[in-house]
């Protein structure tokens, strides 16, 4: 045990051959003795003189409305921001209780956390991701005096690192353990944590596990990563971010673009710093001008040509958008990438008279309404953990007029597919009764109206906060495939069919050319029209119910009468061939 401050164990003049030098003499240092110690000073200095860019800023000096750190932070950036670099020396930081590359008197340099203390890195894979990337990273940060000590996995790689003094050369005691997402769940378990950095997405069960060790201490979460994997993320923290419009003021979400870290180039301002050009450096020379001399941001540690040749690399625009601009890979390009016209498109078939019917309705004051015809058929599938039923969706209308057309023209469509009442007609809740008085004399609302001209059942749709995310979730849960006992494969629980659902402003085109919005967690207006009437449906998961004889004694005559002229058959094999 050090009972004091323990004075740095090596000097900068030790393991230099210093043959020739006058004791007390500096200038009868010989020029590669000289840089020997350059290279020595610059090493124990590099946590010190860590610059940030302006990435990584806001990353760590970000607060609440509290005026506090928030508990969690996540750093969503490209590739080559230094999110890694950042986030080691915020674990060195947090190991030590201070930020050595900080002004002593800077507001962000004290941090409020115990010393010693415990703290977990969480990465990939342990052997590679650890040996190559993080162990470099705090070796490169650590400085030699801070007596480093390390224990190691049978493989080889770091379990753990132990720091006998900190950066200032006192007493520090802290560990930081190394654990990868190969190693079970159970092995984040068991220390009570004074904080925890996942490098990379860690997988749900991880993150469950090691936050639980946090619980005790309250301590901080700062995750930094590439947003390519574990979308749940997302949805559980980048959705709440405060700084992002969100309702969580523990929670802060960082995009940081590669072009954040370009010394000549701010994308920005479109403003070269000809002074950085790497060109124009000495090897290992550190460009010269740190401000954009437009928007006085800090400028990055990466050429210009270097960033465009490794991006012209990445051929999908996907995990381009991930990679460059840090932006999620399922919040980029298309909304419902996972729509195979070889896969969700069926040939049409007269719907069984035993499936239920159901439709959606997404109202319009100014331009044409978009009505949705579905069945939903009695083979069970699982949705969100609960039993659901496979949805085919055969027709639609664009219906115009005043409501008594509109509802002539749906029971004319209705007629056409044999029936009368579907079990359900849900619309959007903006037009229910309650919610909004539709303009002009006597119409009191769609929903109102629409009962009048005799259009029953009518269900709206959820619209409680974060329900368009979870909208989007749910639809993708259907698009996906399901295994069907009937046909002894899988395919999805969402169908279209190929003539019924297709056509200029049909629910196949929308649905296929639904996009986000650029640089927004919104999707773009054009195209939402049918994917909304689909994301309610979705998000209604309505459960098969065998339609109850229709009361009007002339239609069913006219059903019997016109189902009897065709041959039984079961109609789960209806009308879907195996591909
Ligand atoms: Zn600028």
């Amino acid at each position: 045990m050090a009972r004091k401050a323990a004075a740095p164990k090596t000097s900068l003049i030790d393991g230099v051959d210093l043959q020739g030098y006058v004791e007390g003499d500096p200038s009868s240092f010989k020029p590669d003795q000289l840089d020997k110690i350059r290279e020595k000073i610059s090493g124990y200095m590099k946590l010190g003189l860590l610059k940030m860019n302006r990435a990584q800023i806001p990353f760590i000096r970000i607060k609440n409305k509290r005026g506090r750190t928030p508990r969690t932070r996540v750093f969503e950036s490209g590739n080559q921001v230094g999110k890694t670099t950042i986030g080691v020396a915020e674990d060195i930081a947090h190991a030590m209780g201070f930020r050595p590359w900080l002004d002593d008197t800077d507001p962000d340099y004290k941090i409020n956390v115990r010393v010693p203390n415990n703290g977990i890195v969480g990465c990939e894979v342990a052997g590679q991701t650890l040996a190559q990337r993080i162990e470099p990273e705090f070796m490169a940060l650590i400085p030699e005096y801070c007596g480093v000590t390390v224990t190691r996995y049978s493989d080889g790689s770091l379990k753990s690192l132990h720091l006998a003094n900190d950066f200032n050369g006192k007493p520090c005691g802290s560990t930081i353990h190394f654990r990868s997402y190969v190693q079970p769940a159970e092995s984040y378990e068991g220390t009570v944590l004074d904080w925890i950095h996942f490098d990379e997405p860690p997988p749900s069960d991880i993150l469950t596990a090691a936050t639980r060790g946090l619980m005790s201490t309250n301590g901080p979460l700062w995750l930094t990563m590439t947003p390519l994997k574990e979308p749940y993320i997302y949805d559980l923290f980048s959705m709440h971010a405060f700084n992002q419009g969100g309702d969580d003021q523990e929670i802060a979400v960082f995009r940081g673009s590669t072009w954040d870290n370009c010394q000549d180039w701010c994308r920005a301002c479109d403003v070269t710093v000809p002074e950085n050009d790497p060109d124009k450096l000495a090897a290992g020379q550190v460009r010269p001008v740190d401000l954009c001399p437009k928007c006085r941001e800090v400028m990055g540690f990466l050429p210009r040509a270097g960033i465009e040749n490794y991006l012209k690399k990445i051929t999908d625009p996907d995990e381009r958008e991930a990679r460059e601009e840090g932006k999620w890979k399922h919040l980029s390009g298309l909304v419902y990438k996972e729509l195979d016209r070889d896969k969700h498109l069926y040939n049409d078939f007269t719907i069984p008279a035993d499936w239920m019917r159901i439709e959606v309705l997404d109202p319009h004051d100014a331009r044409p309404c978009c009505w949705l015809f579905g069945a939903v058929s009695p083979e069970e599938i699982i949705i969100n953990g609960k039993p659901a039923n496979r949805i085919y969706w055969y027709t639609y209308l664009r219906p115009s007029g005043n409501i008594d057309a509109i509802a002539r023209q749906v029971k004319i469509k209705r007629a056409e597919h044999n029936y009368k009442e579907p079990a359900m007609v849900i619309i959007d809740v903006k037009f229910a009764a309650a919610e909004k008085p539709l303009h002009g004399e006597h119409f009191p609302s769609w929903e109102e109206e629409l009962e009048k001209a005799g259009i029953k059942h009518i269900v709206h749709s959820c619209s409680a906060p974060g329900d368009v995310t979870l909208g989007h979730k749910r639809v993708k849960e259907y698009l996906a495939p399901h295994y069907s006992a009937v046909r002894g494969t899988e395919f999805p629980g969402m169908m279209f069919a190929k003539q019924g659902t297709s056509g200029e402003n049909g629910p196949m085109q929308h649905m296929s050319n639904y996009s986000w919005k650029e640089g927004t967690d919104k999707p773009e207006e054009k195209y939402k029209d049918f994917c909304d009437c689909i994301r309610y449906a979705a998000l209604e998961q309505p459960t098969y119910d065998r339609p109850k004889p229709e009361i009007d004694e002339e239609f069913a005559r006219m059903l019997i009468a016109r189902n009897s002229m065709k041959q039984e058959e079961n109609p789960l094999y209806h009308g879907l061939s195996i591909r």
